[in-house]
């Protein structure tokens, strides 16, 4: 793994003495994780666990959306389960001491669903090639299926804690895997600190919903394998309607974690996925912006922001504030971060050097 060395090394250290921001990165396998700690990482602040549900478990997943069965569907949680517990335990040792923000299953349901065009055009080459009818038939089934859950606006559907709110049995088994991974390293000597971050809230009832659900789980592996557990529940804010409510969400939260990816999306009405297109990115350097809002903080995005660690800490004075959006590892944003009086900010690996001296500098000037 490539370390910090010499004089980068020094300055960042000097740097740290200065800044008051926390820096954590966003990781999802050990691998990134001890990358991120040799790049002097506080922590993980965001894990975006369905980075670890591709390959043969995207598959899993779309078995347990399209069946009704509920024995098909508690296998193929039980096989995720199981896969969970490598998965988490892995971060955890590699973060060994130092906090690691799970969040909670959110998949965009297109992302996990085959594509109804490609099995369309898969059919229509099964047809020609003349394979049996049978296997057509099944294929045309699948098709079906998955067009029953095709929205228009997958970025605006079942994702986030929706999922979990439907499919409770996703949260309970994610949150048991989670506590099963802390309590088998705190049984071999080591300190994990898991924390569980439910995503896509807009309302209370949601949070405390999940909350409960992680609550009750945490408890109940706790008794069966004999230790205490305290794993922080908190939730991610990156809808205006939750930064506007942030007092009232911060009722049922340890933390928010501003995901500034989907605030600033769902606040301009812009889809992220298109900022690589043709539109998208034209029009804003054109005729609204000389920057690019999804990767330099807008105004009015860092001000829904500053609503919420302002009114959150109005519903819970001990919240811990951080951002996780793309936007805490650039610099001019992370000035932005600290003048809002934000607790860390959270990206991506080989950004946490640079967001140390940004933090550092921003410190520094706004003394
Ligand atoms: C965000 O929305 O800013 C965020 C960090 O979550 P994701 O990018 O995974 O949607
Ligand atoms: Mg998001």
């Amino acid at each position: 793994l490539p370390e910090l060395t010499g004089d980068l090394d020094t300055i960042l250290e000097w740097a740290d003495e200065f800044r008051t921001l926390g820096v954590r990165a966003n990781a999802d396998n050990p691998e990134d994780a001890e990358l991120s700690r040799g790049f002097g990482a506080e922590g993980i602040g965001l894990c975006r666990t369905e980075h670890m549900f591709l390959g043969d478990r995207k598959q899993i997943i779309q078995t347990f959306i399209l069946n009704d069965d509920e024995l098909i569907r508690e296998k193929a949680v039980a096989d995720l389960y199981e896969a969970q517990v490598g998965d988490f335990y892995g971060m955890f040792k590699a973060m060994d001491g130092l906090p690691v923000i799970v969040r909670l299953l959110d998949p965009p349901l297109h992302e996990f669903l085959e594509s109804p065009r490609e099995l369309d055009v898969g059919i229509a080459k099964l047809e020609v090639s003349g394979a049996s009818a049978d296997v057509i038939a099944e294929k045309r089934a699948l098709l079906e299926k998955i067009d029953g859950f095709a929205e228009q606006n997958p970025m605006l559907g079942m994702r986030g804690c929706r999922l979990g709110i439907v499919y409770p049995i996703l949260p309970v088994m994610q949150v048991r895997a989670i506590a099963t991974a802390c309590a088998r390293l705190q049984k071999e000597g080591f300190a994990p600190k898991p924390e569980i971050m439910i995503p896509l809230v807009s309302v209370l009832p949601e949070l405390a919903k999940l909350r409960g659900v992680a609550e009750a789980t945490i408890a109940e592996v706790a008794e069966a394998e004999g230790v205490e557990l305290s794993i922080p529940v908190g939730t991610m804010i990156e809808l205006p309607r939750a930064a506007v409510t942030a007092n009232e969400i911060a009722t049922e939260a340890d933390f928010f974690s501003f995901g500034t990816n989907d605030l600033t999306q769902t606040t301009f009405g812009f889809s992220r996925d298109d900022v690589e297109g043709e539109f998208v990115p034209q029009y804003l350097a054109e005729h609204l912006l000389p920057y690019n809002p999804f990767a330099t903080i807008d105004p009015g995005v860092a001000k829904l922001v500053e609503m919420g660690v302002e009114l959150g800490h109005e519903g819970n004075p001990d919240i811990v504030c951080g951002v996780c959006g793309e936007h805490g590892g650039d610099p001019e944003s992370i000035h932005t971060f600290n003048r809002i009086g934000l607790d860390y900010v959270s990206c991506s690996p080989y950004r946490v050097p640079v967001a140390r001296l940004a933090a550092a500098q921003a410190a520094i000037q706004q003394r």
